[in-house]
């Protein structure tokens, strides 16, 4: 095989490693952020929690303030009882007694609900804390690793932008423009095997004498998409699998 072809194939090899480290770069940040929002959403179920219970604590204390009230009221309504002139005005009272003996024992029955549900509200912020922090100190970690792995990442890139340069300077100038052009076109390899006697990069089928020369190390352009199209070791005629 041409040489220029050896040393381009070195390059693509390069350039193939950079592309697949610059994908795991780039999976980086998105993985952070991916953290992050679940960081949030389990740091916004601790405040809700958090924010119930002062609710829940605000509606006891409202209801302890009316309890008192009512037994205040409670005490002058049994205390007026005895001056009750008339048979009517004395039955009016006794209503109004059970009434406010009766709110007592709602306010009581709902206070005892609050506790519970304080209680209960109490154990679920307990639990979100416990998550939040747990993810909190993970994802710190895992952050750091993050970092770690970014670093090494720029460094071996760095390393191989030196060592493409090297086999750069060394490729035929015409041949590696062409190279370079297919390549800032985004379409994946520049280089590919001759595949069922099709290029290996558009498909194309190609004339069975062009077949022969890729077996032989010519090098070969294809006319469709531009390609590099040489004979690798899964590479076949047409109609031979
Ligand atoms: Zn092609």
């Amino acid at each position: 095989m041409n040489d220029d072809l050896k040393k381009l194939i070195g390059l693509q090899e390069i350039d193939s490693r950079i592309d697949r480290m610059f994908a795991e770069m780039e999976e980086i940040p998105r993985e952070k952020r991916i953290h992050k929002r679940e960081i949030q959403s389990q740091r916004s179920d601790y405040e809700n929690e958090k924010k119930k219970i002062e609710e829940i604590r605000e509606m006891n204390r409202k209801s302890s303030i009316e309890k008192e009230n009512t037994l205040k009221e409670l005490a002058e309504f049994k205390n007026k009882l005895l001056e009750m002139k008339t048979n009517e005005a004395y039955r009016t009272m006794l209503v109004q007694i059970r009434y406010a003996e009766n709110k007592i024992s709602e306010l009581d029955i709902k206070q005892l609900e609050l506790m519970y549900e304080e209680e209960s509200s109490e154990e679920n912020l307990k639990e979100t804390q416990k998550i939040w922090e747990r993810n909190e100190k993970r994802f710190q970690k895992r952050q750091n690793i993050l970092d770690g792995q970014l670093k090494v990442l720029e460094e071996n890139i760095g390393e191989l932008r030196i060592e493409r340069e090297e086999i750069k300077s060394d490729i035929n100038i015409r041949l590696l423009d062409k190279y370079e052009q297919l390549r800032s076109s985004g379409e994946g390899n520049v280089i590919v095997g001759l595949n069922k006697g099709a290029c290996g990069g558009c498909m194309t089928n190609l004339p069975p004498q062009t077949a022969v020369e890729i077996n032989q190390g010519l090098a070969f352009t294809c006319p469709i998409c531009g390609r590099f199209v040489i004979w690798l070791d899964d590479s076949s005629f047409a109609g031979s699998g």
